[in-house]
């Protein structure tokens, strides 16, 4: 397993797919201004696997797809299928706002999709308008329904918590969560690309502490659960009088986890973002193209590690500048 020059194990590979997104949620995408990268510009499904058996054949174990929104791509099946068929690769999984999993939800489980996690930021059908823009609670609920009946069980929900749109509103979540067994995952705002998100991300945000109070004021304490393994993000609890659920934070900002970090990032245009919040990254498109050999890419792969930084810097007000959450994937 590569291990980057702070002694970190890096196996995991986010791979963003395509930064449209048919949703403009407030801290991520703005309304106006936006460029996308050309579709002769993506990668193709070809080269996400050829990078994805580079990972591989280096080590690597785990993969996720992501965006934009992952959906949007056509040849999304056939992608998770090249991944999922090569030799030594442990998961396949998929962040998505859910909207087109009625009908892909099926198709990408029999691909060999081992996991999903669904971005659902409320449950309040003006809130999502205000804050997603363009979902609706229907379409939201049968996304999360066509991922449950195709299997892609237990139901993992993402919330992003933004005052004065949905700080309230974990209540109501974490109540569903209860109900229905959701491991359901609260994220603190984390300020990228130095634009008007950003500027959403950092006047808007609300901290880890406050979300797991309102949560406990209305269910009783949470008890901590045993981490899934070192390199787990969210801080996950189980509520105290028996009822199903697991209640996760992720706390970028109040409580980095970057000496634990697993991760390398692979944008949707063909390049190695180092670490989330900086703007450090490593061409690998030129060499796909070029006609490189699968030694070629892990070559370029194993620079990209041993390149990482340490941490973020957000306390110092410095993070990426040169993209924002939708060109990265998360
Ligand atoms: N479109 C998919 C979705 O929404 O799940 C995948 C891409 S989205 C960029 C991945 C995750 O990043 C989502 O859970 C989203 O809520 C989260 N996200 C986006 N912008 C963020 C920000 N500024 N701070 C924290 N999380 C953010
Ligand atoms: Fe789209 Fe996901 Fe960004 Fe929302 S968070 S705008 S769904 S990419």
């Amino acid at each position: 397993m590569p291990r980057d020059r702070f002694g970190r194990e890096i196996d995991y590979l986010r791979i963003s797919v395509i930064d449209h997104c048919n949703l403009r949620c407030v801290y991520c995408m703005p309304l106006r201004g936006l460029t996308f990268v050309p579709s002769a510009e993506l990668l193709t499904a070809a080269e996400i696997e050829q990078v994805a058996r580079a990972a591989v054949s280096v080590g690597f174990r785990k993969f996720r797809l992501t965006g934009g929104e992952p959906t949007l791509r056509p040849d999304l099946v056939e992608i998770v299928q090249r991944i999922a068929a090569i030799d030594g690769v442990s998961g396949v999984a998929l962040t998505t706002n859910a909207i087109l999993l009625p009908r892909l939800a099926r198709p990408l489980r029999e691909a060999g999709l081992t996991r999903v996690n669904i971005h659902v930021d409320t449950l309040h059908p003006e809130r999502i308008k205000h804050l997603m823009r363009f979902a609706s609670a229907p379409e939201i609920e049968a996304g999360i329904a066509a991922a449950a009946e195709a299997g892609l069980l237990p139901i993992k929900v993402n919330c992003v918590v933004t005052r004065g749109y949905n700080e309230e509103d974990v209540v109501d979540l974490a109540r569903r969560a209860r109900h229905d067994g959701w491991h359901l995952r609260f994220i603190e705002l984390m300020p990228l690309g130095g634009g008007e998100t950003a500027h959403v991300a950092l006047s808007q945000f609300v901290p880890t502490r406050e979300t797991r109070a309102r949560i406990e004021a209305a269910f009783g304490p949470l008890e901590p659960l045993p981490r899934e393994s070192p390199s787990d993000e969210s801080v996950n609890h189980r509520f105290t009088d028996g009822a199903p659920g697991v209640i996760g934070f992720i706390s970028p900002v109040s409580e980095p986890y970057c000496g634990a970090c697993n991760r390398m990032r692979l944008t949707a245009d063909g390049k190695f973002h180092l670490c989330l919040l900086n703007d450090d990254e490593l061409d690998v498109k030129k060499t796909l193209r070029g006609g490189g050999s699968l030694e070629d890419v892990a070559a370029i792969l194993l620079k990209a590690v041993a390149a990482k930084p340490t941490g973020h810097r957000l306390d110092e007000g410095v993070s990426t500048e040169s993209r924002q959450m939708f060109q990265i994937g998360g």
